[in-house]
This record gives C-alpha cells, sequence and structure tokens, in this order.
C-alpha cells in the first residue's frame, strides 16, 4: 500500500472535506476560516457558483483540446478578459499549467529575446520548484539546497526590504540601486544580462513591498541597458494588493515580461506569460508551451474569474477589507517586542517574529500558525527565515470575516506570547 511521500510539508492537521468562501469544512463538519486561500490562489473564494457553473459546463464540452493541434474557444475568452486588465504594451500570451512553468518560460523568452545569458534576481524571491525557477529563488533553502548545480547565469542582488536592513526605505532603495551597478561592475556587464526578475510584492519572501522608486529605477536601468524586466504576478496578481497587479502599486512601470497564475483561475492549475508581440515574435514557434497549457476547463473557469472580479468589485474589496485586517493586526506591533513588524498591502497581510534582540523567530512564528489553527483560522508561515506567519484571504472576503480572522489571529498570538 503506497503513501503519500513526506516530501509534501503540511502546515495544518485539517483534511478538507468540503469549501465555501472563505471556510474550509472537514469531514466532521469543523469550520476553518480560511486565511491561507490554497497560498493565495482561491481569488474569489472557494467554490464560487459562476467559476464552479463555468467550470461545469465546459467539462461537458471539451476537457483537453491540445492547443496546439486544435485551438479551442475558452482560451480566446480567457485572453480577452486578461486584456482588459493586463498593460496595453503586454499584447501577447501564451499559458502554461503552474507559476514555475511560467517563470521558466519568462527566463527562456528573456534569453532568446536578448541573445543575453543572464538573469539578476533578488534576495527572498521566491520563482517555484522546477530547475531554472528554483535557481532564480532565494526565499528558503528548502528549494535548492542538495539540488544543484542549479542553472548558471544567476546573479543575486539585495532587495530593498527596509526592515531588514534597519534603514529608511529611501536609504534602502539608494543602496540597493547601488549593489546593481556593483554587480555590473563586478558579476555581469549589463550587455551580457537578458533580465531582471522580480515580484513587486514579495510572497513567499514574507509580504514585503517593493518600494515603487525600486521598481522606477530597475525600469531605468532596463531601458538604459536593452535588459528585460520581469515581474513575477503570480503570487501577488490578481487583485490581492487592491490593484489588480501588484505592480500597479508603482504607478507607470510596466515589466516586458509577466508571469501570472494562481489567483487568475480561482484553483484552476494555469498560468500565463504575457510579453508584447515583439518581444514573443523572438521565440522559436514550438519553443514554449506543453501539453495542458491553456486547458479548456482551466480556460473557462480564468474567464469566468477574471468576469467575477470585474462584476462584483473584488479589487477594491481587496483593498478594503485588507486595510481593515492590517488596521486589526497593527496594534499587535506595540503590544508584543516579538511582533518586530505588522506589515502588508491588499489581503495580504504578515506579522513578522523576532526574538527581544531582534533576531528572526521562526519557532514563535511556528507555534502562532499552530495556535490559529486550534482557533479555527488557517494561515500560513513565510519569510527567508520562516519567522513570518501571513494571512491571505479570498478578495471577496467579508467584513465580519475579517474581524473574525483578526481576533482569532490575535488570540493566537497572545496565547504564544502572553
Ligand atoms: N512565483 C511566485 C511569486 C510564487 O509565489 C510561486 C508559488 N508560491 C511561484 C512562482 C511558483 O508557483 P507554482 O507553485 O505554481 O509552481
Amino acid at each position: 500500500m503506497a503513501s503519500l511521500s513526506p516530501v509534501l510539508t503540511q502546515s495544518s492537521s485539517v483534511l478538507v472535506d468540503h469549501a465555501q468562501g472563505s471556510w474550509i469544512y472537514d469531514a466532521s463538519g469543523e469550520a476553518y476560516l480560511d486565511f491561507s486561500t490554497g497560498i493565495g490562489v482561491t481569488s474569489t473564494g472557494h467554490c464560487h457558483p459562476r467559476v464552479v457553473a463555468a467550470a461545469r459546463e465546459q467539462v461537458g464540452k471539451v476537457i483537453h483540446a491540445q492547443a496546439t493541434t486544435v485551438r479551442h474557444q475558452p482560451m480566446f475568452d480567457f485572453i480577452g478578459e486578461l486584456s482588459k486588465v493586463l498593460p496595453e504594451s503586454l499584447d501577447s500570451l501564451f499559458f502554461s499549467n503552474s507559476g514555475s512553468e511560467a517563470v521558466e518560460s519568462a527566463i527562456r523568452l528573456a534569453r532568446m529575446a536578448t541573445g543575453r545569458p543572464n538573469i539578476i534576481a533578488f534576495q527572498g524571491g521566491f520563482h517555484g520548484r522546477t530547475m531554472a525557477a528554483a535557481s532564480v529563488t532565494s526565499a528558503g533553502l528548502h528549494v535548492r539546497s542538495g539540488f544543484g548545480p542549479l542553472m548558471g547565469g544567476v546573479h543575486f542582488a539585495p532587495y530593498p526590504n527596509a526592515f531588514r536592513y534597519g534603514w529608511s526605505v529611501d536609504q534602502t532603495v539608494e543602496f540597493c540601486l547601488d549593489q546593481l551597478d556593483f554587480i555590473f561592475h563586478t558579476q555581469t556587464m549589463p550587455k551580457e544580462t537578458a533580465a531582471f526578475l522580480i515580484e513587486p510584492v514579495q510572497g513567499d519572501g514574507g509580504y514585503v513591498r517593493t518600494p515603487p522608486a525600486f521598481l522606477k529605477g530597475l525600469r531605468e536601468l532596463a531601458d538604459e541597458h536593452g535588459i528585460m524586466l520581469i515581474f513575477d504576478e503570480v503570487q501577488a496578481g490578481a487583485g490581492k494588493t487592491g490593484r489588480f497587479w501588484s505592480h500597479q502599486l508603482a504607478d507607470g512601470v510596466t515589466p516586458d515580461i509577466m508571469t501570472m497564475a494562481k489567483g487568475i483561475a480561482s484553483g484552476f492549475p494555469i498560468s500565463a506569460i504575457a510579453a508584447p508581440t515583439a518581444i514573443m515574435e523572438t521565440a522559436w514557434p514550438g519553443s514554449q508551451g506543453g501539453t495542458y497549457g491553456g486547458n479548456a476547463v482551466c480556460a473557462a473557469a480564468g474567464a469566468e474569474t477574471l468576469r467575477v472580479i470585474a462584476d462584483e468589485h473584488l479589487v477594491d474589496n481587496a483593498g478594503t477589507r485588507g486595510e481593515a485586517l492590517g488596521r486589526l493586526l497593527a496594534p499587535l506591533e506595540d503590544r508584543f517586542a516579538e511582533v518586530g513588524q505588522a506589515r502588508g498591502v491588499g489581503v495580504m497581510r504578515a506579522l513578522e517574529f523576532v526574538t527581544p534582540d531582534g533576531r528572526p523567530a521562526p519557532e514563535t512564528a511556528k507555534a502562532v500558525l499552530k495556535a490559529a489553527e486550534r482557533e479555527h483560522l488557517l494561515v500560513l508561515t513565510c519569510g527567508p527565515y520562516g519567522n513570518v506567519v501571513r494571512a491571505v484571504p479570498a478578495l471577496n472576503v467579508s467584513a465580519e470575516e475579517i474581524e473574525l480572522g483578526a481576533e482569532r489571529l490575535t488570540a493566537a498570538v497572545e496565547s504564544v506570547l502572553g
């Protein structure tokens, strides 16, 4: 009798039977308030009736219509809906199945478009577990360690996380931009650098917002040197930040290549890579995509997800409800020295736990996670040191659910830190 490999960790002890909206139920009917949303995936809540209906209808029509053999309408419908929210310049896209694959594809596209080998990624960034995606990831050793040699040509630059450095945001941005210049003089010349790859809001790295001035600085350097700017919107995209894409928090900065997944399809596995047509045209026909990319059921669910987000004004809801959650959690920072920072944007909210002398405290974060489960609240840990608890409710979370979630998380912190 085979069993599930222990390589898969489990942050809760819940065996889910069914789920609806912001709630997960086990077989005995216990209800858990879900502020983990499948790691930021179930954007319209669990089993939104419209998404369920769209998927059901599509399952009965055609499930798999392989996109390089025949085309199908749901893929074009999804492209149509994505066009309404994507930056105008990103007018060409194709689909894959996961965030990691989208990142792989973006790296390959950037190398092809520039004819250059090197990628500059940022410390604390998370981009996935496949080989290239793990090679540009530095949010934790678990996806890198022991798998080497990883893909070559990757250079990590300091990420402007002001809390970590203990500096002002302006100082941190200045330092990190200066470090890029240093990297250009010591590790990879601009003319051999294909891309900067960055999350506009770091996800697994700890829910850290990249300062707009840094994204602007990257855009300028990219333009100056013909380097592709890749924004990985896999986790922070699709409305979580109160803007449709997290890079829109830095008004006017657009990427050359963008990856998206998770929240774009409410839990159906589909990701996308978008770029201007001129960049897409540099890739050999057949060099991208795969068997399942753009699956008809996933695409139908994705198109309906985007319609629901628009019709129910869920981006605004995420902004408003997220700010409310932030306000309710903020006092924890003053009450407990071990809460180093309560931060976030939109529905991406984090508490970073530290020791009394300011060092990362992963054991505290883990204890809070467990205590939250006892309160019937599901949250997640993250951060390079594993010392951050993140809460990421669905975009359509209600005001009452936000209050209840904040109450339960506060009770969990109190029970651990007393
Ligand atoms: N990029 C980002 C920003 C992510 O947060 C993740 C997943 N946490 C990935 C890529 C990888 O996505 P997947 O797990 O779907 O491969």
